[in-house]
């Protein structure tokens, strides 16, 4: 398969897909792809318990590591692109390798991904480009870090240079808790993830997630979407990978928008091509609107969870197209995404403890789903020997639904959980409370 090829004919030969990873952004990205009718079969290396739920879609098992096997594998399957969805891969420059051998890949390579797996690097990288974040220093010891700290008028926010699962940010409320913070992160609690640590000047404001699909040259926004970090109702409780989200986020007007887009995303496009770093793949804009204006919180090099599951359903049958014009430099700026009139929101159901300690291994059972517009995709699952569906993780599943309005979204998510059981499921009752007008009237 080479790589060059433009034709529209090509598009037509897109028949197997491989989605690399195993959450449920990865069974919601096979679920978007799968919709295109010249697409036969969409693998998902390994996915989980419910990727064969999902039509067309298989999970396959092949040692990464092994690097010939892999390439071999791929070959036989006849995969004509491949979609990387975890940052670790990215990182450690698995695109790179696969477009060696002439595979047409959706993700950055090692240098795109950096965005993500330095934020020192990303904080240089806004600050060279002038693009708005919040002010920072790099520390590498203690006592770099203790000078910071006394002569800052407020406790700072502490991040874990390198990747850490989500678990590598702070919020301290005092100096004290602060220097705490990067004293265990600098003491290992991270590995060589926490060998550089990045204080910041705390701001405030929503957040917002906007996408990028860049292949390169060009890019092409997602609908925007919000979504709750926090374990308990009213935003609060620990931080979690995501208690739910909700697409378009009206917070987000068109004139916003297209401050965004002039303060931000071009700049950091801009900024890539100066680097020469040639980004084929998604950029995950994590934004803060404060008093002056939008500021980038985190770039991510892939799509956030459960941020993707919720803005997947709205992506017509073209959308394995533009992945695919991403993946080979071929965007020619007059694509639109033609998703659906509709807004679409999504609700997680996790297992008791999460995000701290917490069981696995008991059964889910699914009643009575409805079959329009709502879609139950997997995060933490497997099968037990006799194929019945178990928990398997901190957050089990989502359920995504879309209709016109927010009410309308979240009855329909609400009355569908109420179908979904295992014990000691956990979910957020107020999911898109800012969204929703009847939830507001009664709260
Ligand atoms: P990150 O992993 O960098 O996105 O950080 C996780 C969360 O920490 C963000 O979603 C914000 O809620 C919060 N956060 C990160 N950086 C800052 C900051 N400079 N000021 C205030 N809150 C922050």
């Amino acid at each position: 398969m080479s790589i060059n090829s433009t034709s529209s004919k090509n598009l037509i030969r897109l028949k197997n897909i491989l989605v690399i990873g195993n959450g449920g952004r990865e069974n919601s990205l096979a679920w978007a792809i799968q919709k295109n009718e010249f697409v036969e079969k969409v693998y998902l290396m390994p996915g989980n318990a419910g990727s064969e739920r999902i039509n067309k879609c298989k999970s396959i098992k092949i040692d990464i590591n092994n690097r010939n096997e892999f390439v071999e594998k791929l070959n036989f399957l006849k995969i004509d692109l491949i979609v990387i969805g975890p940052e670790i891969p990215l990182a450690n420059g698995l695109a790179d390798f696969l477009r060696k051998k002439d595979f047409k890949v959706f993700g950055p390579g090692k240098d795109g991904a950096k965005l993500e797996y330095s934020k020192s690097w990303a904080k240089e990288f806004m600050k060279e480009a002038n693009i708005p974040t919040a002010s920072f220093w790099k520390i590498s010891s203690l006592e770099e870090a203790k000078k910071i700290i006394h002569s800052s008028s407020s406790p700072l926010v502490v991040k874990a240079d390198g990747l850490a699962s989500g678990k590598g940010v702070f919020i301290p409320d005092s100096k004290d808790e602060c220097f705490r913070a990067v004293k265990s992160i600098l003491n290992g609690k991270f590995g060589n993830s926490g060998n550089v640590v990045v204080l910041e000047e705390k701001i405030k404001g929503p957040e917002v997630s906007v996408f990028a699909l860049c292949d390169g040259e060009r890019y092409l926004l997602l609908p925007t979407a919000q979504d709750h970090k926090r374990l308990n109702e009213n935003d609060k409780g620990p931080n979690t990978g995501g208690m739910g989200a909700y697409s378009p986020a009206p917070l987000l007007t068109d004139d916003y928008l297209n401050r965004i887009t002039q303060e931000i995303i071009e700049p950091t496009i801009n900024e890539l091509k100066r680097k020469n770093i040639d980004y084929k793949g998604v950029i995950y804009f994590g934004l803060m609107i404060t008093k002056s204006g939008p500021k980038v919180i985190e770039y991510n090099c892939r799509f956030g969870d459960p941020e993707c599951q919720t803005i997947m359903p709205l992506m017509d049958q073209n959308f394995v197209f533009l992945l695919e014009k991403c993946s080979m430099g071929n965007l020619t700026g007059s694509e639109k995404i033609d998703y659906f009139d509709k807004v679409s929101g999504c609700v997680i159901a996790t297992s008791e403890g999460y995000p701290n300690d917490y069981k696995i291994g008991f059964p889910i059972k699914i009643g009575k789903i409805d079959s329009n517009d709502c879609q139950i995709f997997d995060s933490g699952t497997s099968l037990s020997k006799n194929g019945e569906l178990l928990t398997n993780g901190g957050r089990v599943l989502s359920i995504v639904c879309q209709e016109k309005d927010f009410d309308m979204v979240f009855e329909k998510a609400y009355k569908n959980l109420k179908e979904i059981n295992f014990e000691g499921i956990y979910y957020r009752n107020d999911i898109g409370y800012q969204v929703r007008k009847k939830f507001l009237q009664e709260n």
